[in-house]
């Protein structure tokens, strides 16, 4: 035995003492507890005793190393290696002025790193996971932090072990370990003890923290938390370490290091030419050739793209869509198909059971929402239940074969378990059954539980007078398929499957999801079910047939991605005509195409591919044909998200580009698959996502379209003067000035601009479109030549007109810097125009850093000290007019190319769209 098994077994007291190794009633004894659990009290007392279940975070960087972090990058090591041969040559005042670019580079990124982690961390709080436990003798719901040694925990499948669990009770339970032991075969588990020298993954009586259970059920006491259980020990492997990267941000790291060798090779050439050709002496061509580099340096975008995507996410969050894996933010822009589950979704997940059919013929119900107050309608009058022995029997398996329980809170009666469940209990009190009495005259003794692969449910009851009973529930074709009879007037007649076909038929057209009730009499003594006990002989009651109405805001959203050039597919477990009923309803597909899993299973890959890309209504899919549809959607081009909650759905929504769980009615198992999780189940959020997501995109572009002109700009104005023979427009020292205070306050209000107009009326992005279009490119080219001819050509014509050197390059280097001012409003919007309200103020970080920048620029202007140190020359107000004239030019010139570039859009897409018009997504 190990010294780590041996510890293990000691969460309480030490000795040997092994939980796998122990009877269930030594380990309960050990723990002081019992098989109900503990008292509320009690655990208060264990949690002081034993804190919080979780695994401590792995130590905090200090703030010296996080602050040395930000140090880190090529572009800022070519900075600090600027200042150093500066001081070198005693240029302290250079020096001093490139430090101050990289510390401010670094405060801002270390502020903003910590704020995005901080944001990460608060996700990670929302994605708490809950326990099932029993206190008080009551099964409730806790956060799984509360648990502690001696708790009694229920599991089943698609739950993640809260705690290290010695096993009580176990139904079929089967537990994927791979976390722990690399094992990918689910484990089937079991109560029996176990050898003590057994390894972790012999213990099958023990269900360890931080695996999934697959299938099954159980039960089982705590015996470890937090620290203490095995994931614990080889902590950080749950830890899911976020980092602040994705894909985008690797390729942009690439770029900017070819750029800074590129930016450096420039910087060389342009120095050998001012020495060798121009005559200039090594020193100034070297201040030159820095201040070239270090302009030209985009030392501030990595810190800006980060900021970005951190922003992102907590928007995203905000909107109840929160991003587990940060490259989902980039994928979400080039979603092109979304496939969605029906049930809470895209409805609102509120059951009302509508109509009901028995051999007697079809009953029409009438209430509210959960109001178990209604009442029965047949053959257009009302009716009385106890009328209606079938009717009765009907309600009694629905009540019985049903987990749910109803309550009522500030004045509402709410649901708490399934809410189809919830739906037929409520049908139960309408027919004036009472619950806790037919609970009593026939208790439970065994269940199957539902599990959306077999899509039924059973129980197993006996009276007190020696008689058996079995009652299921479930989806009509399967537990028609187990049916030999049909109920009426109490006797049991053969089945005739056209009577209740005809009627479903009927009821799914109105959009309501069918449930078969079935029953089978058994012997008293039988006390555990079978699959085998339900699938053969069962007699039909009746039919349920359940309102559940769309959600008027994921019509909405449904609305809205259509128009985003995004197809939606329902795919669900419910009936065929029900599914296109509500599609019809939310404006999904045409009305009448659908497929049903076992259709797609008889596909063959091509045909599939062809189906999946036309078709968009499935039902009755099973979780494996959710991934041939996957599989086959992005076989065709597709870039597919897809949702899912049970355990069953983890592998479509690992294949998928982008996969969505349920974060309420989802498994643990879903989510932990997932890239995101939807706080409140609403396609509508999927929606808000999708346009979250394009946007981070967008401000990702708009910073990079903001920062490479303006360091261009910058660059070329020293480059053209050198290649012109000219005396320099800006002083090197000058240009390390400007580049000081725009670098990163300009372009970082960038990260905080909210979506465009237009961000949802935009076909998806192209995911092979490299970061730089041919667009961006040109957009770059154009800027950084206006203000180079601007800022040159007003600094000659102040020469001309008789200006001093320094007047004439105080007035270049503000003309330079009021550029970049004007440009900020350009680079708001990509394409559509910013010369309006909304453009010019719609963004408060943009106009409180031009406002702090110009008070900057004034004081640089005027104060005598900044005088001295910068060569500056106090203006004129007319030198100030022609200034702004001169730099607001950039502001309209983008205007018009934006313009011509929006009327050469609208025609190419017009005639897009008359040669196109089979999209295929
Ligand atoms: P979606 O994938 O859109 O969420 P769904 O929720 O309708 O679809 P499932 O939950 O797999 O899909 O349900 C499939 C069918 O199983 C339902 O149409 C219903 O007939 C039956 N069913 C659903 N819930 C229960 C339950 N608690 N007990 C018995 N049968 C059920």
């Amino acid at each position: 035995m190990s010294l780590r098994s041996r510890q293990n077994s000691n969460a309480s007291s030490p000795g040997p003492f092994f939980w796998h190794h122990s009877g269930v009633d030594a380990v309960i004894r050990k723990l002081g507890s019992s098989e109900n659990g503990l008292a509320s009290m009690q655990a208060e007392a264990r949690l002081q005793q034993y804190g919080r279940n979780r695994i401590s975070s792995p130590e905090r960087r200090g703030f010296l190393a996080r602050f040395l972090g930000q140090f880190q990058d090529v572009l800022i090591y070519v900075l600090l290696g600027a200042a150093i041969m500066t001081a070198v040559l005693r240029h302290w005042i250079d020096m001093g002025v490139i430090l101050g670019v990289v510390i401010i580079n670094a405060v801002i990124g270390l502020i903003q790193e910590g704020k995005a982690e901080r944001a990460l961390d608060a996700i990670r709080r929302i994605l708490s996971q809950q326990a099932l436990v029993v206190r008080d003798s009551r099964l409730i719901q806790i956060p799984a932090e509360e648990l502690v040694p001696g708790d009694v925990v229920s599991l089943q499948s698609g739950d993640k072990v809260p705690a290290d669990l010695r096993l009580l009770h176990s139904k079929e339970l089967r537990i994927d370990e791979s976390i722990l032991t690399g094992e990918s075969v689910p484990v089937n588990k079991s109560i029996d003890v176990i050898e003590a020298d057994a390894s972790l993954g012999d213990r099958r009586n023990m269900a360890y923290s931080g695996t999934l259970v697959i299938y099954g059920q159980g039960r089982g006491m705590v015996v470890a938390t937090g620290d203490k259980t095995e994931i614990g020990r080889i902590s950080g492997i749950l830890s899911e370490v976020q980092t602040l990267t994705t894909p985008l941000l690797r390729q942009m790291a690439i770029f900017s290091r070819w750029l800074t060798l590129t930016i450096l090779i420039i910087a060389s050439l342009t120095f050998l030419f001012g020495i060798f050709v121009r005559g200039y002496t090594a020193t100034d061509m070297f201040l030159a050739a820095v201040g070239l580099a270090v302009a030209a340096i985009p030392e501030g975008l990595p810190a800006i793209m980060t900021i970005t995507l951190a922003i992102g996410v907590q928007r995203m969050a905000r909107r109840n869509a929160i991003i587990r894996r940060l490259p989902a933010v980039e994928t979400l822009g080039s979603v092109t198909v979304i496939c969605t589950d029906k049930t809470g979704t895209l409805t609102c997940n509120e059951m009302t059971a509508r109509s009901l059919v028995t051999s007697e013929g079809i009953f029409e119900v009438s209430g509210v929402g959960y109001d178990p107050h209604g009442a029965f309608m047949h053959e257009d009058r009302l009716v009385e239940p106890v009328d209606y022995p079938t009717l009765r029997e009907v309600a009694r398996a629905a009540l019985l074969c049903n987990d749910a329980s109803l309550s009522m809170q500030e004045n509402q009666w709410r649901v708490h378990g399934d809410p189809t469940e919830g739906a037929l209990l409520v049908l139960a009190l309408k027919a004036g059954l009472d619950p806790l009495r037919q609970q009593e005259e026939r208790p439970r003794s065994d269940v199957i539980p539902f599990e959306s692969i077999h899509r039924f449910m059973a129980t197993l009851h006996h009276d007190h007078a020696g008689h058996g009973f079995v009652y299921v529930k479930g989806a009509p074709e399967r537990v028609m398929a187990m049916c030999a009879f049909q109920r009426l007037g109490g006797e049991d007649m053969p089945l005739d499957e056209m009577y209740w076909r005809e009627f479903m038929e009927m009821m799914a057209w109105r959009g309501q999801r069918l449930l078969a009730i079935a029953c089978k009499n058994t012997e008293g003594s039988f006390r555990s079910l079978k699959f085998s006990d339900v699938e053969t002989g069962l007699t039909l009651l009746g039919i349920v047939g359940l309102m559940d109405p769309p959600r008027d805001e994921a019509i909405q959203a449904v609305h809205e991605c259509h128009k985003a050039g995004i197809r939606i597919k329902m795919i669900t477990g419910d009936h065929g005509t029900t599914a296109l009923a509500i599609a019809q309803m939310m404006g999904i597909g045409d009305g009448t195409t659908r497929l049903a899993g076992h259709e797609i299973d008889a596909m063959d890959p091509a045909l599939l591919r062809k189906q999946a890309r036309t078709v968009d209504v499935f039902s009755r899919a099973s979780p494996e044909q959710k991934l041939k549809l996957v599989i086959a959607l992005q076989e065709a081009g597709a870039v597919t998200a897809m949702t899912g909650d049970g355990v069953n759905d983890a592998p479509a929504l690992k294949r998928a580009d982008v996969g969505i769980a349920m974060g309420l009615k989802g498994t643990e198992a879903a989510k932990e698959a997932a890239e995101i999780v939807l706080a409140d189940d609403n396609f509508a959020s999927i929606a808000h996502a999708v346009e979250e997501g394009r946007t981070v995109y967008d401000n990702l572009k708009k910073a990079i379209l903001f920062i490479l002109p303006t360091s261009g700009g910058e660059a070329l104005v020293i480059i053209a003067a050198i290649l012109l023979g000219r005396i320099l427009p800006i002083t090197p020292l000058q240009i390390l000035w400007v580049n000081m205070v725009t670098a990163i306050t300009l372009a970082l209000t960038l990260a905080f601009e909210a979506p465009e107009s237009d961000v949802m009326s935009r076909p998806p992005r192209n995911p092979r479109e490299p970061l730089l279009t041919g667009f961006m490119l040109w957009r770059i080219i154009f800027v950084s030549l206006i203000l180079v001819v601007g800022t040159f050509g007003l600094f000659l014509w102040e020469r001309g007109h008789g200006a001093t050197a320094d007047t004439s390059r105080t007035i270049a280097v503000n003309t330079l810097v009021f550029f970049e001012i004007f440009y900020l409003f350009n680079a708001r919007y990509m394409h559509i125009t910013s010369f309006s309200w909304r453009g010019i103020t719609g963004n408060p970080y943009a106009l409180w850093a031009s406002g702090i920048l110009i008070v900057i620029q004034l004081v640089f202007t005027y104060w005598p000290p900044l005088q001295f140190l910068f060569d500056t020359a106090p203006l004129s107000v007319i030198e100030w007019g022609r200034i702004l004239v001169v730099s607001l030019s950039v502001y309209v010139l983008v205007e018009l190319e934006k313009l011509c570039f929006r009327g050469i859009q609208s025609r190419h897409r017009k005639m897009r769209v008359t040669d196109q018009t089979d999209h295929p997504f």
